[in-house]
């Protein structure tokens, strides 16, 4: 028997506007790979899907790396002479390094110059910058700004704490027919940036709510909220007894942007996955790009490295760092919309239901054609092309269900719609003509 499939028309739809209205309640908030800018923007996120919380150590080792200090701060600002905050934190996150070391002290601009950090290709935005595993302090401002500040003396403040505590990631799981899982992953270090990554935590967020609140699928879905590179590694780290039940997943980042969908293959190259995302990509009919893996990125680089070598692939809409407004105060709500981040989480769901329903299937009557009509499959009156269609479908099934062929390579030997082939193949096994192929 064949599962029962999502209605294509019953999935609950975000309300008009809810992505970016997501979006924009994160935005204030600072975030690095650790503190309260994590534990707050997981909180949001689970007002809206359950979330299992984790708390991991400072010095907990995992893999090859250790958990770091956890960074925290409530202010900072460069004040003038006059007393004016002429770079102030509460204006924008950006403003500080992040995992900036605690100053308080007057120092001339020649003296501070070496701990600030501006763009001068683009001197109207401010930069945004880290420095986790050097212990160091900084401020960004636009370049703009630091030509207009006279020679002189300034008060520097970074109120901030940079102490043992923990490393925090967020989890939500729907239960699928299998312990099979799908893996989504995007990270939640960033400070107020909004398409890298607040827009893909809002399509992961949403896509969580569509899947829990359907039929109860084939596979598992865990997402996975955490913060870049640290965060997936501790995820990896601390659950190594099943990262086999990994079979497919999506790192999802920079998904709000105006340009068109990227999809960046996991290490395998060949996985269902990227089968599924270039097969869907490519039936849009709309400009797209598909991308070999390559590891660099985001937290694919963990997923695929060699031990785990899991079938993850990455789903970008403008990659990182091909639009000039990546990491810098360029990246806010104007710069991405509903449109988009719906258009990515659309993609997304597309690229879900081909794995849902992409199996293996055994031709229970190999040895010449089955006889369709005697069994009511093949309308000897029909004429109408999507009946022919449909016909076509199940020849096709037919002939390459010998366990070696998924609908999905079925339907890109065919040349029909992977819909057409999937209907085809619950039809087939209605007529108990074919049987899915177990898996182990
Ligand atoms: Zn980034």
């Amino acid at each position: 028997m064949t599962a029962p499939e999502p209605e294509r028309d019953a999935v609950p739809e975000p309300e008009r506007g809810e992505l970016h209205a997501l979006v924009a309640r994160l935005y204030p908030i600072c975030r690095s790979i650790t503190g309260d800018g994590v534990r707050r923007t997981l909180q949001i996120i689970a007002e809206q899907v359950p979330l299992e919380i984790h708390e991991v150590p400072t010095g907990t080792r995992v893999l090859d790396w250790t958990v770091p200090k956890e960074w925290n701060i409530r202010d900072a600002y460069i004040k003038d002479a006059a007393g004016r905050r002429v770079v102030d934190f509460a204006a924008c996150n950006l403003h500080v390094v992040g995992y900036s070391v605690p100053v308080h002290r007057r120092m001339t601009l020649e003296e501070l110059r070496p701990h600030l950090h501006t763009l001068p290709d683009r001197p109207d935005l401010v930069p945004y910058r880290t420095s986790y595993y050097h212990e160091t302090w900084g401020f960004c401002l636009s370049a703009d700004t630091l030509a207009a500040l006279p020679e002189g003396e300034y008060e520097v403040c970074i109120d901030s704490t940079l102490a043992d505590g923990h490393l925090t990631y967020g989890e939500h799981v729907v239960p699928g027919e299998t312990a099979d899982e799908v893996l989504i992953s995007c990270h939640v270090c960033h400070p107020s940036l909004a398409n890298d990554n607040l827009a893909a935590i809002a399509v992961a967020t949403h896509l969580a709510r569509r899947l829990a609140a359907g039929p109860r699928p084939r596979y598992t879905y865990r997402f996975l909220f955490a913060p870049g590179t640290i965060g997936a590694i501790t995820w990896l780290a601390r659950n190594r007894d099943r990262i086999e039940r990994v079979r497919h997943g999506l790192v999802l980042a920079c998904a709000g942007d105006r340009g068109p969908l990227t999809y960046k293959r996991s290490r395998r190259g060949d996985a269902p996955i990227d089968k599924a995302a270039a097969y869907v990509l490519r039936a849009s009919g709309r400009p797209h790009t598909v991308v070999d893996f390559s590891p660099y990125g985001y937290d694919e680089r963990q997923y695929c490295s060699p031990g785990f070598n899991l079938g993850v692939g990455s789903l970008t809409r403008t990659p990182y760092g091909r639009y000039p407004e990546y990491h810098t105060s360029g990246d806010d709500l104007g710069f991405v919309t509903e449109e988009a981040m719906r258009d990515t989480l659309e993609t997304v769901w597309e690229i879900l239901r081909v794995l849902e329903r992409d199996r293996r299937y055994l031709n229970l009557s190999p040895y010449g054609e089955p006889q369709l009509g005697r069994r009511g499959l093949y309308d000897s009156l029909g004429g109408r092309s999507d009946t022919k269609q449909a016909q076509m479908a199940m020849l096709w099934v037919l002939n390459l269900s010998d366990g070696d062929h998924g609908l999905l390579d079925i339907a890109e030997r065919s040349g029909l719609p992977f819909d057409v082939v999937a209907d085809a193949a619950r039809a087939l096994c209605d007529a108990t003509l074919l049987e899915p192929v177990k898996e182990c």
